[in-house]
């Protein structure tokens, strides 16, 4: 099988709550996601998405999928996509870094080798270890009072893990851990997720001020050694994201015993392949993990859904409905949650079939 064309198309992606916020002041009102059709000589289509939470969360934007994949997709036409490590490689010889662009072709392919294999991707990816996986809720950033006002409402839709947007200032995110936390049951998960927000000394204040609760602490300085630090004088359950950005990362933290979960993100390492990768090394040392991606549609939201199916119920925290946010639905036959839970469909390849007239025509089109 070869690779014929690969066509890009843009959507937006309206939040239903209107707006989504989280720390230094970001916020986003429409989310802009790119779809990757990657074509087949065998008459087979597979689909990926790629959708960057802003400018400002990772080295990565919307514009830079499109631009990424203009550059890429020449250097992939021709090559066999069922021979995903192969294609991995030369990605990865054509193009230094920018594991976001890549993301959306390596899913594409995932979904062409089930469909030609006639198996749903969790089954490519070691089989069905849960019947359906569990959710977690972001909370956008906002007062206390309006945090956990959220917290109350999602709860009753069925969420029992909740992921508060803090990060600003260490007051108020104190409040906000506190209200929220009050807002739950027991049982419930809440993380304190800052996203890079807080220096050490503000990390600290935060971290001692809810030791008496049951919160876990989330990426909460820039870079990883300030979060070590932070990690190694608190007793509260240590949670890395932004800073696992792929497996050399991973090997140094897993050594440095510098969290307990980590957040698997598929567009931040660069697609399924090097996602389940990083996964099954997780899986070895212990760490558990959230798996999610930076924001997407019905898309992302299947591969989430078949990589973490795939996973150990005990090593996988939670995962992310990220199609249940946004007001557009792009494809047929998406996960849907359920009681706090979704799961991958038993169709071949990620089982879900793009909505032509949401995607529109190409932007960018390249062909053998
Ligand atoms: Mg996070």
């Amino acid at each position: 099988m070869k690779i014929t064309a690969i066509r890009a198309y843009q959507v937006d992606l309206p939040l239903k709550e209107g707006r989504y916020a989280w720390s230094n002041e970001n916020a986003v009102e429409r989310f802009d996601s790119t779809i990757v059709a990657v074509e087949t000589d065998a008459g087979i289509t597979g689909h990926g998405e790629c959708c960057p939470l802003g400018p400002a969360y990772l080295p990565a934007y919307a514009a830079g999928v499109r631009a990424g994949l203009k550059e890429l997709a020449p250097r992939v036409i021709g090559l066999d996509p069922t021979h995903l490590a192969v294609l991995n490689r030369r990605m990865d010889e054509a193009m230094r870094g920018h594991p976001y662009v890549k993301s959306a072709i390596d899913v594409a392919c995932w979904d062409i080798l089930g469909k030609a294999a006639g198996l749903p991707v969790y089954v490519l990816l070691g089989g069905a270890q849960q019947s359906d996986v569990k959710l977690y809720r972001a909370i956008s950033q906002d007062t206390p009072a309006k945090m956990a006002a959220r917290v109350k409402g999602y709860r009753a839709e069925g969420y029992t893990k909740f992921q508060l947007k803090v990060g600003g200032d260490a007051d108020v995110d104190i409040a906000r851990i506190r209200a929220c936390r009050k807002a739950l049951r027991d049982g419930d998960v809440l993380i304190a997720d800052s996203n890079t927000g807080w220096t050490m000394h503000e990390a600290a204040r935060v971290a001692q001020a809810v030791r008496d609760l049951d919160v876990y602490i989330e990426q909460p300085c820039r870079s990883y050694e300030e979060c070590l630090t932070v990690r190694r004088r608190t007793a509260l359950p240590f949670i890395l994201d932004e800073n696992i950005d792929g497996m050399g990362i991973l090997l140094r933290a897993i050594s440095d015993g510098a969290m307990d979960v980590i957040n698997l993100k598929i567009s931040k390492v660069g697609g399924l392949t090097r996602a389940r990768e990083m996964r099954d090394l997780c899986i070895s040392a212990g760490v558990a993990m959230t798996i999610e991606d930076t924001w997407g549609g019905d898309i992302v939201t299947a591969a989430i859904a078949h990589l973490a199916r795939s996973t150990p119920a005990e090593f996988l925290f939670s995962a992310t409905d990220f199609n249940s946010y946004v007001t557009r639905s792009i494809a047929k036959g998406a996960p849907q949650r359920k009681a706090g839970r979704m799961t991958a469909p038993d169709r071949p390849g990620l089982g879900v079939e793009p909505r032509p007239d949401v995607l529109g025509k190409a932007v960018v089109t390249v062909e053998a």
